[in-house]
């Protein structure tokens, strides 16, 4: 498809290492990369519509959005804190053998600085990125150049986004068309509540920008740890952006999971990886629908 910037899906610290380089001022779910169907066997369920797609297009430009397995290593910052998986088996000989070689999954969103065009070719990576990552892996142009076609198997198999395996093709081999979702203002609303939701959306409500907590409230602390006798989570108590998006969908879930009503959030500053957080933060204090 197009060149990808990678890192350990499993490693919360080098996914926030990864925005940092690219830039980007929102934590979306990324796509994680494997060697073969077995290994996303191992990280997702997959029903029988997803078997037979996996089957007739893996390896190749298709992503499947599965139920993630409860032992599935992928780190919470990489599915942006979903309990759904965006899995890809892909066709480049270079990058399977990178994957196999690893042996383990690899999230990979372009490999551009945020805003810029989708890299296909070595040069333009390094037009972008140099300086800020380790290494490229130069194998020539890609040959797609448009990145994967996405299709949600949670139910009805529905398009999330089209890409470099036309639909076609796919409403061939699945027998009747795709769903599509149904858009709200933002593009974001699920088809079904709660199932295609592309960020994740705590149980408890957040007061957002709190200089502290208040009766009753659990405690999201960022910076030096206050004192609190209550349910508290600190995104990073020497004030580290990358520690704290490292840390943000867990924490979350962590403060949802102990049966929390309403959340007290620190503020984090809007810089670096700040902007990103707070977007995510923003997006969970939005009233639920
Ligand atoms: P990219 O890696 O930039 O080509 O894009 C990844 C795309 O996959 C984004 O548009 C995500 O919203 C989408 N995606 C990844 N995981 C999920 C998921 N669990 N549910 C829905 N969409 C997903
Ligand atoms: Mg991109």
């Amino acid at each position: 498809t197009v060149y990808g910037l990678g890192a350990d899906a499993r490693h919360g610290e080098a996914i926030a290492r990864l925005y940092a380089a690219k830039g980007r001022p929102t934590f979306n779910p990324l796509i994680a990369h494997v060697a073969s169907a077995d290994a996303a066997r191992a990280l997702a369920a997959f029903d029988a519509d997803a078997a037979k797609l996996a089957a007739a297009f893996w390896p190749g430009p298709l992503t499947l959005v599965l139920p993630k397995k409860p032992d599935c290593p992928v780190a919470a910052l990489a599915l942006a804190g979903l309990d759904t998986i965006a899995l890809r088996v892909p066709a480049h000989e270079t990058a399977r053998a990178m994957l196999k070689a690893f042996g383990g999954p690899v999230v990979a969103p372009s490999a551009n600085r945020s805003g810029h065009v989708s890299p296909t070719s070595a040069a333009h990576v390094l037009a972008d990125l140099r300086g800020r990552i380790d290494l490229i892996l130069d194998d020539g142009p890609c040959a797609v150049g448009v990145e994967s076609t996405i299709v949600a198997c949670l139910g009805e198999p529905t398009l999330l986004r089209p890409g470099g395996l036309p639909r076609g093709k796919i409403e061939r081999v699945h027998g009747r068309r795709l769903a599509m979702p149904v858009t709200g203002e933002d593009d974001e609303a699920p088809i079904a509540p709660g199932m295609l939701a592309s960020h994740y959306a705590p149980k408890a409500k957040l007061r957002l920008d709190a200089q502290g907590p208040r009766d009753g409230e659990a405690l999201l602390a960022f910076g030096p740890t206050p004192t609190y006798t209550g349910t508290m989570f600190n995104l990073s108590p020497d004030g580290n952006l990358i520690e704290a998006a490292t840390n943000l969908f867990s924490h979350l879930r962590a403060l949802d999971a102990s049966g929390a009503t309403s959340i007290a959030v620190m503020p984090v500053p809007d810089e670096g990886l700040g902007e990103a957080i707070n977007d995510r933060l923003a997006r969970a204090a939005a009233p639920k629908p």
